[in-house]
């Protein structure tokens, strides 16, 4: 995967994640009905991890 390919993505996944997240035990934003924590909770944070990861390095 190109250096062009990796910007896109990081580009495409910050549009999916809105910039304030819901509670844990609200509506997830995508707008499936399910709480957030049962969600998207876990992929949020795995982002939010590697953009930490990617910063450092
Ligand atoms: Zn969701």
């Amino acid at each position: 995967m190109g250096f062009l390919d990796r910007v896109t993505e990081f580009f495409n996944r910050s549009d999916e994640t809105p910039a304030v997240r819901p509670g844990r035990n609200d509506r997830c934003w995508c707008g499936s009905g399910k709480k957030y924590k049962l969600c998207h909770l876990r992929e949020d944070e795995k982002k939010q991890k590697s953009y930490v990861s990617c910063g450092k390095s």
